[in-house]
């Protein structure tokens, strides 16, 4: 096996808007090309754009009996890929790749008349069946890059990528993928094949299917960079790279040309959804650096995602996250401290699988409130109040108080370490604008300052923030 980077290969992701159409692929498919001719090229494809969607919305109809809803879901679905496939490909290819997508149609089908029959979906199907939305399009794509004399296979990344068991949210077991990665990825590339490897999905060792969680594809790309020690990762989106926020909320939001691991993963992991939150961490031990770029516009510089940058300047961009919830736990007796609340309720928490986006206590009434996500919510309020429940019904803590009408923003950026008076200015943007800012929190690297409002300001807050801090065009 080569070592770092010596292989030149580069790992190249295309995000579903990028493998939206027939178009699109093209697109992605003469990407793949151009650079090929110059160093090995490994391909990771999302599902075409909605198709994740669409097939977990199929998975709800069958699990509440709907036969007609699940059969109209899966004749879009077909269609999508049929068309695709008509407008792609060459008369003579094009039986054998509708065969392919019949069988993985079928394979779909047969996974949805299970959960019909059941009337519930068992978490391992459910990623058996998503990950069918990634399987049609790296077949479509393996397909065209062979009609247009390009050597090149789709392979499904149930194949390479090893995960724990956690269906829907897996975690890669980093050693055992570098084997599989070496077995099945590393022959093909000798031979001058283009793998197109599905992303989002793995298996466990023994072979059961797993997910990555929402967006996963970014990280199934890290992971086989890191795995087969690529010499670069291209992130292809419909966006110019990483901006000081997200496009949508604020017009003039600027391309950030250089962002380091650490800057990057903040963002994500506050929302930025350019990139899934846990894509650079297989990287930074390797140091092998990351290409956000536009599969729209790929004539553009895009964003390069690297190790440290010199001289980093002040607060570099504002991200949000509109689906969170603020819990407050607060004791209500002096003979059950505060400190050992906290510690039981986020032992509970852990327990639960739900993540603490951010924290603030008060000293003097021992209160705590912290923030996690809505969809966490149901089975974090279930821990704590059944590890609390003899506390909650002898009184000695207070209610839980849940506020679902609120929002986080986070600024980011490393020139912000030891700059004093930062969280004020942005308390003063966001208060200037009628905002109320409920929390606000400081992680000890004080690369983020984060920033919990009501929800209706949220967006207003982010253009302030970036305003105030001059971070656009
Ligand atoms: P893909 O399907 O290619 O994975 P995503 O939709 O997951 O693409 O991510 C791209 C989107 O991320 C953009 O369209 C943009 O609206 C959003 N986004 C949010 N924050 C940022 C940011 N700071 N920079 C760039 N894009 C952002
Ligand atoms: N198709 C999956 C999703 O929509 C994974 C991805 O696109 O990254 O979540
Ligand atoms: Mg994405």
């Amino acid at each position: 096996m080569s070592e770092a980077g010596q292989s030149g290969l580069v790992v190249m992701k295309f995000g579903g808007t990028s493998m939206g159409s027939a178009d699109r692929i093209q697109v992605a498919a003469s990407l793949c090309a151009g650079e090929k001719r110059k160093r090995p090229v490994v391909a990771v494809v999302s599902a075409m754009s909605k198709i994740t969607d669409l097939l977990l919305n199929t998975l709800k109809h069958a699990e509440g009996g709907d036969r007609e809803g699940m059969e109209a879901n899966i004749a879009t679905l077909a269609k999508r890929h049929y068309d695709a496939c008509e407008e792609l490909l060459p008369e003579s290819t094009r039986p054998v790749v509708r065969t392919g997508i019949d069988e993985l149609v079928g394979d779909f089908r047969r996974i949805a008349n299970g959960v019909l029959m059941l009337g519930e979906r068992p978490v391992r199907s459910v990623d058996e069946a998503v990950a069918i939305g990634e399987r049609l399009s790296a077949l479509l794509m393996a397909s065209y890059l062979q009609s247009q004399n390009v050597p090149a296979m789709a392979v499904n990344a149930r194949e390479v990528i090893v995960t724990d068991a956690v269906f829907g949210n897996a975690t890669p077991l980093m050693g055992p993928t570098r084997e599989r990665a070496a077995a099945v990825l590393q022959p093909q590339l000798d031979k001058g094949i283009l793998p197109v490897v599905t992303g989002f999905n793995g298996a466990t060792a023994d072979g059961r299917a797993t997910t990555l969680g929402r967006g996963g594809s970014d990280f199934s790309a890290s992971i086989l960079a890191a795995t087969l020690d690529a010499a670069e990762l291209w992130i292809w989106s419909d966006v110019d790279g990483i901006l000081s926020a997200d496009p949508r909320l604020v017009p003039n939001a600027r391309v950030l040309d250089l962002v380091t691991y650490a800057e990057a993963a903040e963002l994500a992991y506050n929302g930025a959804k350019v990139l899934h939150p846990r894509t650079l961490a297989p990287l930074v031990s390797r140091q092998i650096p990351v290409w956000s770029k536009n599969s729209f516009a790929p004539e553009k510089p895009g964003t390069k995602i690297v190790p440290s940058i010199p001289n980093p300047t002040g607060p570099r961009a504002v991200t949000s996250m509109a689906n969170v919830a603020l819990v407050s736990l607060e004791p209500s007796s002096p003979e059950l401290a505060g400190t050992k609340l906290m510690g039981r309720a986020f032992e509970a928490l852990s327990a639960s699988g739900a993540e603490v986006l951010a924290l603030t206590s008060s000293s003097y009434r021992q209160s705590f409130c912290f923030l996690i996500r809505k969809d966490e919510l149901a089975s974090a309020l279930q821990a704590l109040e059944s590890a609390l429940s003899l506390e909650l019904a002898h009184g000695y803590v207070k209610p839980i108080e849940v506020d679902t009408e609120v929002g986080l923003l986070a600024i980011v950026g490393e020139g912000m370490r030891g700059v004093t008076g930062m969280a004020g200015r942005i308390f003063t943007a966001v208060s200037r604008e009628g905002v109320n800012v409920i929390a606000i929190a400081q992680g000890s690297s004080e690369l983020t300052i984060a920033v919990v409002v009501r929800r209706e300001g949220l967006e207003k807050a982010v253009r302030a923030v970036h305003e105030e801090c001059g971070m656009g065009n």
